[in-house]
């Protein structure tokens, strides 16, 4: 069975994609690791990517290109400073150089050193393949990525279980069923279960150090994009409207950083209408960050980042004004094992099944972590991710221009509020009256993805991609 810790669920990175730019990123990573360890580095002549499918399509709205290009000079997505980005992007692009691994300087020439390929390879809609010339020939290497910033190397018959991590949980969690059974053994809710789990392959201390960072990241983002104005890059022109909406929405309370803004927030009187509007602003702010290649947490992806902070950021400064750490921690964790709940049985990403995996999943992790500190069982935990995700079944993705920005960053607040009121549904909800189980909506959702047109799947090849064109917006 695998094993997928929640840091593998919510991964600090950079925007706008996680399946485009941050798996490509750490694929150019593990290439250039791979040519260390064939001792071939040293004698690159010069190299060559090919993408494929969904990366070519929609890759250059993306930022493919260069994360590529960014993986491939050494650049850690984690800790790059963002605003350097440009920088490393111009002087590669002015040189035609690039600085191999921030080793050893190749000739480079973007436009014709990436080739964009519309041709699709038969695995998965997100191959790459990376060529050296070593001794004027070439030698290839092909990653594919499976959303959510995973990459896996090797070609799989059965492309939904291509997860590479192997690892021995002591409550090893294929599905629903299997989580609720060990909370019921060991009478415990279901984020310390997960808790239990991380256990295993980290030292408490870690943990923690690790989700309070996650959680800066979110934070951080929203703060970012709740005072950030103009227009986002890519040749939309869409304005960014958290900075607005946060305008008519903040009080007068003084902050500085980003936790006094909580406690800012949390001095404001909000009214009833106001509560959505604050929601939507968390959401929009993480994802216009997202769009301008900012640092978010992928969670589980990108296109998705917005809506897991936006709910978590409402129990803090609506729901419960003495929020702490250990409610965040629990929050993080059941969302975390949601989410690998919905990777392993059917997919995190929109190139294999449309925005139903991103946001819908997004949505269906959010609303059970909420029900959790909501004072619900295990069993309506499940039960609220089971209602967020029926109903965001069938989403298609179709981001016009290849950006992630129309439909994506509105949808985030769509699914944060859908999240929100799937936990108020499933605290309501006796679990014995449940007909629709979580397992069945997971099983479903990769049935619809199998069924879905490739022109809804991170293509722009279909819907509002197709419907609207660029000059309309
Ligand atoms: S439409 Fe949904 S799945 Fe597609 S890029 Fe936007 S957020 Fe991601």
């Amino acid at each position: 069975m695998e094993c997928i810790s929640v840091f593998d669920m919510l991964k600090i990175g950079v925007g706008p994609s996680s399946s485009h730019t941050l798996g490509p990123w750490r694929a150019a990573e593990r290439w250039i690791k791979e040519l260390k360890a064939n001792n071939t580095f040293n004698k690159v002549e010069g190299i060559h990517i090919d993408l494929y499918g969904s990366l070519s399509l929609t890759g250059k709205g993306h930022a493919t290109d260069y994360a590529v290009m960014l993986g491939l000079c050494g650049c850690d997505p984690e800790y790059v400073a963002t605003d350097t980005i440009p920088i490393i992007i111009s002087n590669i692009k002015s040189t035609n150089t690039l600085s191999l691994n921030n080793e050893k300087v190749i000739d480079f020439n973007p436009e014709t050193a990436i080739v964009f390929n519309r041709k699709f390879l038969p695995f998965h809609s997100n191959g790459m393949t990376f060529t050296a010339i070593i001794n004027g020939k070439k030698k290839k290497s092909t990653f594919y990525s499976i959303g959510g910033g995973f990459v896996v190397k090797e070609e799989r018959k059965n492309s939904k279980r291509n997860f590479e991590i192997k690892c021995s949980f002591p409550y090893p969690i294929e599905k629903g069923t299997e989580l609720l059974q060990f909370c019921k053994d060991l009478n415990l809710p279901i984020s310390e279960v997960v808790y239990e789990n991380e256990k295993s392959i980290r030292e408490e201390p870690k943990i923690d150090i690790e989700l309070q960072r996650i959680w800066d990241t979110m934070l951080e983002c929203m703060y970012i994009g709740c005072h950030t104005e103009g227009n986002l890059p890519g040749g939309l022109n869409v304005r960014r409207r958290a900075y607005d909406m946060h305008q008519k929405l903040k009080g007068e309370t003084p902050y500085t950083n980003p936790v006094e803004w909580i406690y800012a927030i949390r001095n404001t009187e909000v009214k009833f209408r106001q509560i959505l509007k604050w929601v939507s602003c968390f959401a929009l702010a993480v994802n216009e960050v997202n769009a301008s290649l900012g640092r978010v947490v992928t969670a589980p992806t990108n296109g998705s980042a917005g809506v897991i902070p936006a709910v978590l950021m409402y129990y803090l400064v609506i729901e419960n004004h003495d929020g702490n750490f250990e409610d965040i921690k629990k929050f993080l964790l059941v969302a975390g094992e949601i989410g690998s709940i919905f990777k392993k049985g059917a997919t995190i990403s929109a190139a294999m099944g449309g925005c139903q995996a991103e946001i819908g999943v997004s949505s269906a992790m959010a609303a059970g972590a909420l029900t959790e500190l909501l004072g619900g069982t295990p069993e309506q935990v499940l039960i609220a991710a089971e209602i967020a995700m029926e109903h965001h079944l069938g989403l298609t993705c179709d981001p016009i221009g290849g950006l992630v920005q129309i439909p994506c960053i509105e949808r985030n607040a769509m699914g944060a509020i859908k999240a929100i009121n799937a936990a108020e549904l499933a605290l309501d909800t006796d679990p014995e009256n449940v007909k629709v189980p979580l397992d069945k909506v997971v099983n479903t959702m990769w049935e619809t993805a199998k069924d879905m047109n490739t022109k809804y799947k991170e293509t722009s090849e279909g819907g509002l991609a197709i419907g609207v064109n660029l000059t309309d917006c």
